[in-house]
């Protein structure tokens, strides 16, 4: 599936609905979308603009030493990352010694993630970028949907989003990444950290995209669409033409996270402008911490090396639950 329009649910899923009587807050266009929390309106080439203006701007403000080497975009088909890696080549791609490469990883999804590869290949070769996919079954011999018949307690994002984090900060390495760009847009970031808050987990919250400078074990990871909403990034993908895939992983209604999205939503609507402060608190909330000693994983998991907090990291835990056909090696 690409980026053109389906009748009905993806537009009403991102509340997109805008009458064509309403004028562009910037000149005399019609506008194509409502932007409540900067109070005003922006037609096609105002919107586009303020998006690429705040992507530019998020890019120098999170990675601003970065001129040479690989830059690893997280891809995994749908409109987030097809327009951070659109954003990524646009930023990077033209500067010489800059390599850009999409890395995509295959938890094992039946019915949703081989269409979102799909797409994810129809990008890579429009944009001319190299892609790398790689896949859980072959890396952790066992998938997200292997897992969850095994764990049927257990929430399947919670392994599948660690298994991910490792897979791809593993192929980010592999290909030499300098730093992983990642499409986590203004409502996921925001969700994030309200999630955390509530959880009174201010380490997972210094721990979390963007990071600032280096975490031990870890490629750095930045998230140039943090200051773009969801549904604006909907629009920006459609708008620029970009091959998506609008599927729904089939588990995903079990994630904790559908609570945060409707009460982010519910917040913004009631008081434009949450979601930016909920990213600032975040801010102000390191520079504290930054202030009095330093965050991240410290350690080192026994079994697979990569970076944790205790002796073994959540992903092998994870797979130490699951039946494997083999066990993971030791860390070398
Ligand atoms: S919704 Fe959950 S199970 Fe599905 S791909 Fe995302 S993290 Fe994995
Ligand atoms: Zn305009
Ligand atoms: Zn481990």
């Amino acid at each position: 599936m690409d980026g053109q329009e389906r009748p009905g649910a993806p537009v009403a899923k991102y509340r997109l609905e805008v009458s064509t009587l309403v004028q562009c807050s910037t000149c005399d266009e019609a506008a194509v979308v409502d932007q409540p929390y900067r109070g005003g309106h922006a037609c096609r080439r105002h919107f586009l603009s303020s998006v690429d203006d705040r992507i530019r701007s998020e890019f120098h403000h999170q990675n601003p030493r970065f001129s040479r080497g690989t830059v690893g975009v997280a891809l995994s088909g749908g409109k987030d990352s097809a327009v951070a890696l659109r954003a990524t080549q646009r930023y990077f791609g033209r500067r010489p010694g800059v390599r850009v490469v999409a890395l995509t990883v295959d938890e094992g999804i039946e019915g949703y993630r081989s269409a979102t590869i799909t797409a994810a290949q129809r990008l890579t070769e429009q944009l001319g970028v190299e892609h790398r996919v790689v896949r859980a079954e072959t890396e952790l011999g066992t998938t997200t949907d292997r897992a969850a018949a095994e764990l049927p307690d257990t929430v399947p994002c919670s392994f599948c989003g660690v298994w991910r984090r490792r897979l791809l900060n593993q192929v980010a390495r592999d290909v030499g990444a300098e730093v992983l760009v990642l499409g986590f847009n203004l409502d996921d970031l925001a969700q994030t950290i309200l999630m955390n808050l509530v959880r009174g987990d201010l380490d997972r919250i210094g721990r979390m995209a963007p990071h600032r400078g280096r975490q031990p074990g870890l490629v750095p990871r930045i998230a140039p669409l943090a200051q773009i909403p969801e549904r604006e990034v909907f629009l920006y993908a459609q708008l620029t033409g970009l091959p998506f895939d609008h599927g729904e992983c089939p588990h995903a209604g079990r994630a904790a996270r559908n609570v945060f999205r409707e009460v982010v939503w519910q917040l913004e609507e009631a008081q434009p402008g949450t979601r930016q402060a909920l990213l600032r608190t975040r801010e102000q909330l390191l520079e504290r911490i930054a202030a009095g000693g330093t965050m991240g994983a410290p350690n080192r998991c026994r079994v697979c090396g990569e970076a944790s907090t205790g002796e073994l990291c959540r992903s092998c835990i994870y797979l130490a639950s699951v039946r494997l056909p083999m066990a993971p090696t030791e860390a070398h």
